[in-house]
């Protein structure tokens, strides 16, 4: 059960948020964040099983949970949204004109969380690999990065 003054205070922030949201192209990509197996999730997937590797998917266990991950040979792969995480330089990286600061205060705290994901990580001896949406367009340029990457870690270098 989730304490009264919680649920109260959630239902607040969901609404405080709902105002903050207003033009709908915007909204909709809020709407896209939260989902799991995207489009260019399984197209990562697909590539990865191609490759001949075995992985996990989720991983709620491991720091950050990686969308995609093999414990034995230790690398964690996360499928990340232009826009939310900030691609550097990526055209899909637009800032939304209405409520600005919410918006920066809000892309900063996911810059520091990815940060902090990723360190943790490494102090796990786990190599992180970080594919942006935009990447999937290329997905022969895809499938020639990764077996590169991956295949290093098989190899344990
Ligand atoms: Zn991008």
């Amino acid at each position: 059960m989730v304490p009264r003054s919680r649920a109260v205070h959630a239902r607040a922030a969901a609404r405080r948020r709902q105002k903050l949201v207003t033009d709908p192209e915007t909204s909709a990509r809020l709407g896209r964040i939260r989902q799991r197996d995207t489009a260019a999730e399984l197209a990562v997937r697909r590539i990865i099983h191609q490759l001949g590797h075995r992985f996990r998917v989720g991983n709620r266990d491991l720091p950050g949970s990686p969308d995609i991950a093999n414990r034995k040979r230790h690398w964690a792969i996360f499928v990340n949204g232009c826009f939310w995480h900030r691609h550097n330089g990526c055209s899909r990286a637009t800032t939304p004109k209405r409520n600005r600061e919410f918006w920066e205060a809000k892309f900063e705290a996911n810059i520091v969380r990815d940060r902090r994901v990723a360190s943790t990580l490494h102090e796990l001896g786990y190599k992180t690999i970080t594919i942006w949406e935009c990447e999937i367009a290329d997905q022969i340029a895809l499938q020639r990065n990764l077996k590169r990457v991956l295949e290093a870690s098989r190899n344990g270098l």
